[in-house]
């Protein structure tokens, strides 16, 4: 039996509810905007309907609590409530998620049903970091999840973090994962929380995971929304049940949806390990090319995404190329300078040999294909099943003409080596960057300073500072914020060798460590690498973006080292910047030092001028035309 509830106007106590797990701050910036729009996050809006709408969202949570805890007609309730919730901390927004709606119906049911053991599940594809940190604050909720890691937000990839409360669980899958891989981790988030007998089970419901999702990864049917249900009905046949939705941003979410219902309304379902038997009919229909990788040491489960650039050379780029079907392919322009793909309508780049990301990519907006033609870069997605690596007919179309269009003569036999190259140079990319020697060197050109980590001839990571000359315009970062967040507003204490009288500050522009690399400490040795070089060529001020995934952990680890947060005020459109002082080395030598295990088998070169006499003879011409008011004349001729 299935009831259907409509509601038509939000519930008094549902600000209420939100105020027990977000900032006072929070609620109000969403509740005041009266004009246009305000972005709270990367990719997160509000308008001023926003607010109400969020309460109305709010307000089905927490009739499906009553529902299962009060009125005991059913056992199960379902929020269908948009938009999802599950990234929302106490004070940000982020991911599309604004308050967190799971949150707080779990702060409902304690505070005000005084219940003492709650369960919440995650089957979104992503990270549930905002209910992570709910839990890192809360011992009567117990929180496990399964998702795909690595991918945004960040968190959620050690299988073995259990939280400070040893409360949670975070169960990952690969990317590419099929149902079977996300049903066995589902199992152990479900026995996690079941441990702990909880009263009330309230369940994120994200239907992300699907193989036609476009933000995520994972390659799993409507039909495994069926058997991820199965398993939490059968797991709790007694305990009230609360669903609601989370993410899921494909056609497909219907479909998925309406299975996960059925063990529900229909107990005679039951667990049929036959129907996780892969259908082969229908993986091969749409595939033009097949190979069999002849290395069985490459046998890997996953996708593959290959790039060709303006020059023909392929490169294989693992699944770390955004979305396909997203704007990359239709208009995006190949810089074969840096090697990185350029949308035009956003300037986001997208780093080719790397995989790195810098800025949001956008969704599909047709109106600008129109505007922009496909130039110069085409991408296919290729599977990597076993050791059977295939090529769909569609992508394969897609390759061919752009090297028509490029003319260049390739044959059957080249794509086929192409394939095993790129699979091969994945492979071989991961194991290098978890075990194989990495040496670490600092380079210094004008204007750039580059920490690079290279294992076995291959780049694993860098940090890239910008260093602005002495003549070169001042940073964004005035006097004002050095003086107020780091020297207690004592102008006098500011180091003032900018040619303008004012400080010199190096801006960090560009960090990436190789997944595979960083549980080795490679992120902090280039950081502080990059900061020490800074040091020697005289600057004493670094600032950075920070990309903290909403834990506040990152900015922690930031401001332990002595960085500060630059209020979000004070840098209009840089909302999340970082400043500190980079101290002397020969007066504080340790803060350099990583310390590392003994037998790390990683060799640091540190950065040194290359003739100090030089270095301070220029300085010296600089003090001196500063002195005369001449420098800038003498720069610019
Ligand atoms: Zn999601």
């Amino acid at each position: 039996e299935i009831q259907w509830q409509i509601l038509d106007q939000s519930r008094p106590d549902a600000e209420a509810a939100l105020r027990r797990v977000h900032d006072d701050a929070h609620i109000q910036r969403v509740k005041e905007i009266r004009l246009g729009r305000e972005k709270l996050g990367p990719d997160t809006y509000v308008i001023p309907s926003s607010f109400g709408a969020l309460l109305e969202a709010q307000s089905l949570w927490l009739d499906a609590v009553d529902e299962v805890l009060e009125r005991g007609r059913y056992n199960t309730s379902w929020a269908l409530s948009r938009p999802p919730g599950h990234h929302a901390s106490r004070g940000s927004a982020d991911g599309f998620c604004i308050f967190n709606f799971c949150a707080a119906a779990a702060a409902y049911a304690i505070q005000v049903k005084g219940l003492e053991r709650i369960a919440i599940l995650d089957f979104d594809g992503h990270h549930g970091n905002g209910i992570a940190a709910y839990a890192d604050e809360e011992s009567r909720v117990t929180y496990a999840s399964v998702h795909q890691a690595p991918l945004w937000p960040g968190t959620g990839d050690d299988a073995n973090d259990r939280g400070p409360l040893s409360n949670r669980l975070s169960a990952p899958v690969s990317r590419g994962a099929q149902g079977k891989e996300y049903l066995k981790r589902w199992a152990e988030c479900i026995s996690f929380t079941q441990s702990k007998n909880p009263q009330l089970v309230i369940v994120s419901a994200g239907f992300d995971a699907l193989s036609a999702d476009p933000l995520v990864q994972c390659q799993l049917k409507p039909i495994d929304f069926m058997y991820i249900t199965l398993q939490l009905r059968t797991a709790f046949p007694h305990t009230p049940i609360v669903l609601g939705l989370e993410g899921g941003y494909s056609n497909d979410a219907g479909l998925a949806f309406a299975q996960s219902l059925r063990p529900f309304l229909d107990s005679t379902i039951q667990h049929n390990s036959t129907s996780f038997k892969k259908n082969t009919n229908s993986i091969n229909k749409d595939v033009v090319l097949t190979t069999t990788l002849q290395d069985k040491s490459l046998i890997r489960l996953g996708k593959l995404c290959l790039c060709l650039d303006a020059t023909g050379n392929i490169h294989a780029v693992c699944g770390r190329l955004p979305p396909l079907g997203l704007p990359t392919a239709a208009f995006g322009v190949f810089d074969p300078q840096v090697r990185s793909i350029t949308e035009c309508g956003t300037g986001t780049r997208f780093y080719v040999e790397t995989g790195e990301l810098r800025g949001a990519w956008c969704s599909k907006r047709p109106f600008l294909s129109i505007l922009f033609r496909p130039r110069r870069m085409a991408v296919a997605q290729v599977s990597v099943v076993e050791n059977t690596v295939t090529i769909a007919h569609k992508d394969f179309q897609r390759l061919n003409a752009e090297f028509d269009r490029l003319s260049l003569k390739k044959s059957w036999k080249p794509y086929k080596k192409f394939l095993l190259t790129g699979v091969a140079s994945r492979y071989r990319t991961d194991i290098l960057a978890a075990s194989a020697p990495v040496t670490i060197t600092t380079s210094a050109r004008e204007g750039i300073v580059k920490t690079t980590a290279i294992a076995g001839n291959l780049q694993v990571g860098y940090y890239l500072v910008r260093t602005p000359r002495r003549g070169d315009p001042p940073t964004i970062a005035t006097d004002f914020i050095i003086a107020d967040l780091l020297h207690n507003g004592n102008f006098e204490q500011i180091d003032k060798s900018h040619s303008d009288k004012c400080a010199r500050v190096a801006v960090g522009v560009a960090v990436f460590v190789e997944p595979a690399a960083r549980k080795r400490k490679l992120g902090l040795i280039l950081f502080k690498q990059a900061m020490l070089a800074c040091r020697r060529l005289g600057f004493k001020y670094m600032l950075f973006v920070e990309r903290d995934t909403g834990s506040g952990r990152l900015v922690k680890w930031y401001e332990n080292m002595g960085f500060s947060k630059i209020p979000p005020d004070a840098l209009p459109g840089l909302d999340r910047a970082m400043i500190g002082q980079l101290p002397d080395p020969d007066l504080e030598p340790d803060f350099y030092d990583v310390p590392l295990p003994d037998d790390h088998d990683i060799s640091i070169t540190p950065y040194t001028p290359p003739s100090t006499f030089i270095w301070s003879f220029t300085s010296l011409i600089g003090n001196f035309f500063d002195f005369l008011g001449l420098w800038d004349d003498t720069a610019s001729s």
